[in-house]
């Protein structure tokens, strides 16, 4: 618990109270503020001691996005909100809400940002009324005004943009198999991009499956490359504008994935100033 305890207490003394959502909120707009009148705006590395975890994951398909998202939450002990699930629970719950929400998805329309706004302020207050001390949210804002609307409903002190270049998203897409018996994942391209220009270089291992699994791989019929294309397009055509309006607000930490999990997780634990050894070595002592 070490590593959660360290970025709930304040270094200084004042009264604290953990089922509180608003107790650090000065410390981060100082902390903002100052960022946003510096030359380079953008946070290279997060001081989360004495505050909220009120972080957004931003990252195109494919990334890893929620895995990341997920894990940070488990070591944080804050909840993973994806907006997607939100929809989901609501579309089985039998509410009236969820009823409308079943008419609009056979529709094949879009759930309205209204209609996610209010999932998303009523799962927050939820929360809040449960004492979480925090969120990690995966799938929203995915445009500036839902970015606009939710800095009325919350605050956010941190956007988290997990990137890789095109090329490895797409050979890691174009690697993905699924066993057509057990249904696990599996991915059978090995990636490996020397570093140039001052950026690392990104090696990924396959992830193989057992004996068993092999003759019965399938691919997904939309992982063809121009597919993976045209929805890398339209994700960065949609979220260019809200990491620019982060980025505006100095709070997007640009995080380039140096590989899969084993290699990114302590890199992205190292830019977030978190320790998950610390919280190994405690539990054992
Ligand atoms: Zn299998």
């Amino acid at each position: 618990m070490a590593a959660v305890i360290r970025l709930l207490r304040p270094s200084s003394s004042s009264s604290l109270s953990l089922a509180g959502r608003s107790f650090s909120t000065a410390v981060v707009t100082e902390a903002v503020k100052s960022q946003t009148y510096t030359q380079n705006p953008a946070p290279t590395a997060v001081d989360p001691k004495g505050r909220n975890v009120q972080w957004v994951f931003l990252g195109c398909p494919g990334v890893g996005k929620g895995t990341y998202a997920s894990r940070l939450s488990t070591l944080l002990c804050v909840p993973h909100i994806a907006t997607g699930d939100l929809v989901r629970e609501e579309l089985n719950s039998g509410s009236n809400l969820g009823k409308q929400l079943a008419d609009i998805v056979n529709q094949g329309k879009l759930v309205s940002d209204d209609i996610i706004i209010s999932l998303l302020s009523k799962r927050l207050e939820a929360g809040e009324g449960k004492g979480e001390s925090g969120f990690i949210l995966d799938g929203f804002p995915r445009t500036v005004r839902q970015a606009e609307i939710l800095d009325e409903v919350t605050h956010i002190d941190l956007v988290v943009n997990l990137k890789l270049p095109e090329s490895v998203l797409i050979e890691k897409c174009l690697g993905r198999r699924i066993c057509s018996q057990c249904r696990e994942n599996f991915n059978v391209a090995s990636i490996n991009v020397k570093g140039e220009n001052g950026r690392p270089g990104i090696s990924m291992a396959p992830l193989l499956p057992p004996p068993q699994c092999v003759s019965k791989l399938i691919t997904r019929a939309d992982d063809t490359e121009d597919v993976v294309k045209e929805r890398l397009r339209v994700y960065n055509e949609k979220s260019q504008p809200v990491e620019d309006f982060y980025r505006g607000q100095g709070k997007l930490l640009e995080f380039d994935l140096p590989g899969g999990i084993q290699e990114t997780w302590p890199k992205l634990l190292e830019v977030l100033n978190l320790d998950e050894q610390d919280e190994k070595q405690s539990v054992a002592a």
